[in-house]
């Protein structure tokens, strides 16, 4: 799959761009992160790109052709893609298993029954998520971390191309954490899926993400490879504050922190 963004922008309300030129060219087997200050449009922009919100002008392209997820068409779209929301505190009165057969909407009728090929594609993204041992569990009472993984497991039910994720990380703990960008990197290089995912954590995107984009001011982004987008002075442009970058070794494998050391001095631009 070949995702484009062209010149896409958004508004809420007449003259107030929120969006603005967002480019971007995504490929199977890649990671994005979506990185950017509060109240920037992270969320805005995983909307538009879902269908919920209609791009006000530009938009998305999926080989190389126009797609509205929201048009009659949208159906095509979503036999491609799946969305993973904030798991947040909802309540799930069912279980796991049945929780992650709802992903197999798109492949069922109104009503239908889960056949046995839906059951197989279940117990497949049980089993990728780490969640097969606690199918029969109630939702209500697993932890955050398992609730996370259950929504990821219903989005792979779906055995999409795209997979999109609104913020997998926050509230995790750190094994939590760990479990689910792990996933991520798994599901993008071994597995040949598209991820795109928000977070606010930029170690996350040096971590796991091939490429990011970064909302700077004024509804415009950036997007490359996230070593090149992440830097202390691009970091500063979006976020108003300094950056100190810290590298450690382990396991033969170099981390990167940026650390948020001070603020942005008055007057200075970007
Ligand atoms: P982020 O995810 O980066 O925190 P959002 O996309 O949620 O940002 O919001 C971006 C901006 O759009 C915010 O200023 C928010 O108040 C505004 N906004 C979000 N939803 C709506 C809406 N339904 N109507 C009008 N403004 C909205």
């Amino acid at each position: 799959m070949k995702l484009e963004l062209r010149n896409a922008a958004f508004s809420y309300e007449k003259g107030k761009p929120l969006l603005e030129n967002i480019s971007l060219t995504a490929y199977s087997g890649e990671a994005w992160a979506i990185l950017g200050k509060n109240g920037i449009g992270k969320t805005t922009l995983l909307r538009c790109l879902l269908g919920f919100r209609r791009w006000t002008s530009g938009g998305l392209y999926l080989d190389g052709k126009p797609a509205d997820p929201a048009s009659a068409g949208g159906r095509r779209f979503w036999r491609r893609a799946a969305y993973v929301p904030q798991a947040g505190r909802q309540a799930f009165p069912c279980t796991v298993e049945e929780n992650v057969l709802l992903g197999r909407g798109a492949y069922l009728g109104l009503f239908g029954q889960p056949g046995r090929r839906d059951i197989e594609a279940a117990e497949k993204a049980m089993a990728m998520a780490g969640v097969l041992g606690i199918r029969g569990k109630n939702c209500g009472e697993i932890s955050g971390g398992q609730l996370q993984m259950t929504l990821i497991a219903r989005a792979l039910a779906s055995e999409p191309e795209l997979l999109i994720m609104d913020e997998p990380e926050t509230g995790l703990d750190f094994r939590n954490q760990l479990m689910v960008l792990g996933l991520i990197r798994k599901l993008a290089h071994e597995r040949n899926l598209l991820v795109i995912f928000n977070t606010h954590y930029p170690e996350h995107a040096l971590d796991t993400a091939d490429r990011t984009l970064l909302f700077l001011e004024n509804g415009r982004a950036l997007s490359g490879p996230t070593e090149e987008v992440l830097t202390g002075e691009n970091m500063r442009a979006a976020f108003g504050v300094e950056v100190v970058r810290a590298e450690a070794e382990y396991r033969g494998k170099t981390l990167v922190s940026l650390i948020p050391a001070g603020f942005r001095e008055e007057g200075e631009n970007g």
